[in-house]
């Protein structure tokens, strides 16, 4: 694609890399046949290519947001998928992060959301004050029907009923601290990301991952000072307090390397691996921290793509449950691991299925599923459809919010990837997951 920026413009590197990037589109449109919100609405400005026209005319043109932009970018769902079909490298992510925080600089919102997004960016990275608000939640549930009649409540009322009605206890294995391997062969050390809103939704991820590894033999550090990643404020262009995240992890994980090197940094959900490995970029520019950042991304692992790196002994139970794997967007397009959980599920005993459509996203994309309630309302039930026709009996995923997306809609049970390999490694069983039976047939 030809462009037109200025010698002045250029001298931004922000806009230098966004310029390099839409260099490479050829307007081929391939894209928009994976594009979730094409898919569903029909409108070439909510298709990837049209999305990179804006983002070229506004940027090109060094103007303020507008209504229009901000109404397709916000569409967007940040899944990635353009970038996993188009055939030129268009890296899109970096083009909408860099178009996000141009909106969140130029354009002022109406009220209720201004004040919709303040609520989510002060609550939703802080362990504390989401289970506050979780428990609030509770006394607000129900009125949710009343709200969803209300446009500027819609967001709140979509809240509402994504809140869990249990809120799981806060586990000890979260604080900070060294899991020690067991065994007398060591197999690696590794820090682990405690996360934000995970740790509170469902802390038994983690406790699954940090068990599996340690009876793996490999030391799990819980390093002191890490927190939320950053990506649900980088999502919503919140530039500073992202990059304030990426810095703070990038010294808890330097410290935990110089006190006796990392061998990986595991992350257990995947929408926050894709931020992470991007640190180094999203640092790039910062000359305290670019070097540090690109070393943290460079360790970022998922705990699936970790494990499948380790010589697995044979699994202690085979449980031969039919599992629907979902692979959520940040992890089949943001990180472009698609192999090694599945592989890992077969060869722990479990018969996986595939959802057709795999490549659409489920519609949760960080706060998405709370900002534009509708559109995503129709990508999960969409998903659920595809994943119930799959006749399994529970559904296997990599990420916290698709979770908590298809369990608000599937009759199926719904659980972290890891809790399976947990359990079939001789952990304890996942909540909702009928006994184990005799192994069916491979399919
Ligand atoms: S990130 Fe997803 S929703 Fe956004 S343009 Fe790309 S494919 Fe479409
Ligand atoms: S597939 Fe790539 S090159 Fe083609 S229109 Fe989409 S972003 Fe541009």
């Amino acid at each position: 694609m030809q462009t037109s920026f200025s010698l002045a413009q250029l001298a931004d590197p922000h806009v230098a890399e966004s310029e390099k990037i839409l260099r490479k589109c050829v307007h081929c449109g391939f894209c928009t046949a994976t594009c979730p919100t094409y898919v569903t609405l029909g409108n070439e400005l909510d298709s990837p290519r049209g999305r990179i026209y804006l983002i070229k005319d506004m940027l090109e043109n060094g103007r303020p947001a507008d209504k229009e932009i901000v109404t397709h970018i916000d569409r967007c769902l940040s899944c990635l998928a353009c970038m996993t079909t188009c055939p030129s490298g268009v890296n899109y992510m970096h083009l909408v992060d860099h178009a996000r925080a141009h909106i969140e600089e130029t354009y002022r919102r109406p009220l209720a959301d201004r004040l919709t997004r303040a609520m989510l960016a002060f609550v939703l990275p802080y362990p504390s004050r989401f289970r506050a608000a979780l428990k609030l939640a509770k006394l607000g549930q129900p009125f949710a029907g009343l709200f969803e009649k209300i446009s500027a409540l819609k967001p709140l009322a979509a809240m509402l009923k994504l809140a869990p009605t249990h809120i799981p206890a806060a586990s000890p294995m979260a604080s900070p601290g060294i899991h020690a391997g067991q065994g007398a062969k060591k197999n690696g050390r590794v820090a682990i990301l405690a996360g934000c809103a995970q740790s509170v939704l469902d802390p038994g991820i983690n406790d699954s991952a940090i068990s599996l590894l340690t009876r793996l033999g490999v030391e799990v550090v819980v390093p002191q000072g890490e927190g939320c990643c950053g990506a649900l404020v980088h999502h919503m262009g919140r530039e500073d307090a992202a990059l304030a995240s990426a810095q703070r992890n990038v010294d808890a994980w330097t410290r935990a390397i110089e006190q006796g090197g990392l061998d990986a940094i595991i992350i257990t959900a995947s929408g926050c691996g894709t931020t992470i490995k991007d640190y180094g970029f999203m640092l790039r520019l910062d000359p305290a921290y670019a070097d540090k950042a690109a070393r943290v991304s460079a360790l970022a692992r998922d705990i699936t793509e970790y494990l499948a790196s380790l010589d697995l002994p044979q699994p202690v139970r085979r449980p031969g449950i039919i599992v629907a794997y979902h692979s959520a967007c940040s992890m089949q397009h943001g990180q472009k691991i698609t192999r090694q959980p599945k592989e890992l599920l077969v060869r722990a005993g479990f018969v996986v299925r595939e959802p057709r459509e795999g490549h659409l996203c489920c519609g949760s994309a960080g706060t998405y599923n709370i900002l534009q309630p509708g559109i995503s309302a129709t990508l999960r039930d969409r998903k659920v459809r595809n994943i119930e026709a799959t006749g399994a009996e529970i559904v296997a995923t990599g990420n916290i919010g698709c979770i908590t997306q298809i369990a608000s809609a599937a009759k199926l049970p719904v659980v972290h990837t890891i809790k399976l390999l947990d359990w079939a490694y001789g952990g304890p069983k996942p909540e909702g997951v009928r006994e184990e039976r005799a192994v069916i047939a491979a399919e």
